[in-house]
């Protein structure tokens, strides 16, 4: 009589539905090859706020974490299918997906935060792009948009000084890249992260463009 592993994956779907995994250098070859497109995929950047998920805590990422998107208003994979609890990129799911057992995480604890893929690996050969997020990066730095926050006190206002500057640079570029492409996928999330408005909010700062004028809200 056969017994059943009592680690294997049951298939409940719970590890699909907590988030995406992130990508490790040997991922590198799939969304190079466009098995997973890079419009799946978001970058948590350099200095960016995140849950390290091993650890529990919340801290400043040391360096790119590049993520397959959720689902809208969900952390569920956009690539978990609920209709019959499988994962639709099967044959190609990064690392994470292929080591991960939630019911023994020894594994995904000894990979968790080693050899991470970042965006330099995937565009650092493509001059004019990779210059483009770079000069984002530096420009839109969460080194120094978190502690311009704690400068901010109650209210709605106009948004003004470094972090109004920082915010319409964020806005700008998107916008740009946005025209440029036409009718291409959006990969804006990937390029330079998920925008300002999206990762602020949970620190209780609500970004809304009213014409050309951004005002800013805070709700501490
Ligand atoms: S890629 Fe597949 S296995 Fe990995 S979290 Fe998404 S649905 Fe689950």
């Amino acid at each position: 009589m056969k017994t059943q592993n009592p680690a294997a994956c049951r298939r409940c779907g719970t590890c699909c539905r907590k988030g995406g995994p992130s990508f490790h250098l040997s991922d590198k070859d799939i969304p190079e090859s466009g098995k997973i497109p890079l419009s799946a995929l978001y970058t948590i950047r350099e200095g960016e706020l995140a849950r390290d998920n091993v650890r529990g805590y919340l801290h400043p990422q040391p360096s790119d974490i590049i993520k397959i998107k959720g689902r809208e208003n969900a952390a569920t994979c956009i690539f978990f299918s609920e209709t019959d609890r499988s994962c639709t990129v099967y044959d190609f799911r990064p690392l994470e997906c292929r080591v991960l057992n939630c019911r023994d995480t020894r594994e995904i604890e000894k990979i968790y935060a080693e050899n991470r893929l970042g965006r330099r690996e995937l565009l650092g050969k493509i001059p004019g792009l990779w210059d483009l997020v770079q000069a984002h990066q530096q420009q839109c730095d969460y080194r120094e948009i978190l502690p311009a926050l704690r400068e901010l006190k109650g209210g709605k206002r106009k948004i003004s000084g470094r972090l109004g500057e920082i915010v319409h640079c964020d806005m700008l570029i998107r916008e740009q890249v946005r025209e440029r492409s036409g009718n291409k996928e959006d990969i804006n999330d990937f390029l330079f992260g998920r925008p300002l408005q999206t990762t602020l909010r949970p620190l209780g700062l609500h970004i809304r463009k009213e014409g050309e004028k951004i005002f800013i809200r805070t709700v501490f």
